[in-house]
């Protein structure tokens, strides 16, 4: 992997910024490339600025379509394979996807998935999948090729915002976040603030993956992203959540979770000159940033360059990890499968190593 290049090196840390993390002024970043693998979904949330809402938007991507991305990603040195697609896009009303996937040599999107995860490996790069709801099973046959894997709780509230997205409901959600939990799958969720919900459901939205984590101690990050309005959706003419608005969710974030969880803000949602005041309330990680592909949930949202991140957040010292926490590698969350890979990319501490 070409990781030791001289433009990596001038704003980054790497024996310094171990102890810098420890006090906690260290903020972590992953350098990923986001493949959305089909924008096909049974869901129908009212803010979706993803899911084909006709026909001719609707698309799965082929394996070729995703080598070429993994290949070019790799080149620019990522490291973390994000695979994200709308919720079993089988069960939707677009029956042309089945006979898509068919065409591709695959029953179902889950052998799809898993033979994409597979294909990362090969290409060097650690899987993370963001499916929607997934059953115990489910997630089973995808844990050993995934490093990590992830869902939004968004809000434990029933909101209007959902009302046409079985795969909504709060009970199903958690449920999958715990089975990941037995399953010791580092894992990946949060909140989506401004869909409807009330301070007080965003204090028990975080309260309840609290819980999942004492219990089962996977929760890696918790994600406080901001709603924002999509043209052709019903809330498009909704406001996004106002900065203060997002600075309390993180506060409070902050109070309720253990220490050992981060909080992740986006930082294509917020503004750059004011990133550091979510750090300054306890926010301590910037999520999947990558060079080769849009955010496809918020494609309006260009990604920041690590440059402009590593400006940003000054005086917190930028370091890369990979899509499994320090934690996680230390403590051996990952499959045999993934093994060597995981060693190969990793540095004494559990971040991304930068002298590969
Ligand atoms: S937000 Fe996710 S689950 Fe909801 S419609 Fe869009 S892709 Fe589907």
């Amino acid at each position: 992997m070409p990781t030791g290049s001289s433009r990596y090196n001038s704003n980054y840390v790497s024996k310094k910024c171990a102890t810098d993390c420890v006090a906690n002024k260290c903020v972590t970043f992953s350098k990923n490339v986001f493949i959305p693998v089909t924008n096909v979904c049974r869901n129908d949330c009212a803010y979706c600025g993803f899911k084909a809402r006709c026909p001719e938007d609707a698309y799965l991507l082929s394996e070729a379509d995703v080598l070429r991305l993994l290949q070019t990603a790799r080149r620019k040195g990522a490291v973390e394979a994000l695979f994200t697609l709308g919720e079993k896009p089988e069960d939707s009303k677009f029956p042309p996807y089945k006979s898509w996937l068919k065409e591709l040599g695959y029953d179902s999107t889950l052998e799809y998935l898993r033979a994409l995860c597979e294909l990362a490996i090969h290409e060097s790069m650690l899987p993370h999948t963001n499916a929607g709801i997934l059953s115990y099973e489910e997630l089973r046959f995808l844990r050993d090729v995934n490093a990590s894997m992830g869902l939004m709780l968004e809000t434990i509230a029933c909101v209007r915002a959902h009302e046409r997205s079985p795969g909504k409901k709060p009970e199903l959600r958690l449920k999958t976040i715990a089975d990941a939990g037995k399953l010791r799958i580092p894992f990946t969720t949060g909140i989506l603030v401004g869909i409807g919900e009330t301070f007080s459901d965003i204090v028990a939205s975080l309260e309840a993956i609290k819980r999942l984590h004492e219990k089962y101690g996977h929760i890696q990050e918790v994600i406080i992203q901001p709603f924002r309005p999509k043209p052709n959706t019903p809330m498009r003419n909704e406001s996004p959540p106002s900065v203060e608005l997002l600075k309390r969710a993180v506060s409070v974030a902050r109070r309720i979770l253990p220490a050992e969880v981060a909080i992740q803000i986006p930082p294509n949602l917020v503004p750059p000159r004011r990133l550091r005041e979510f750090l300054e309330l306890g926010a301590s990680d910037l999520g999947g940033i990558s060079e080769v592909t849009l955010d496809f949930i918020n494609p309006e949202a260009a990604w920041p360059s690590e440059k402009e991140l590593a400006t940003a957040v000054k005086p917190f010292l930028l370091r890369e990890r990979l899509p499994l926490y320090p934690r996680f590698v230390q403590r051996g969350w990952y499959s045999e499968t993934l093994s060597a890979l995981v060693k190969r990319h990793s540095d004494a501490a559990g971040f991304r190593r930068r002298d590969a």
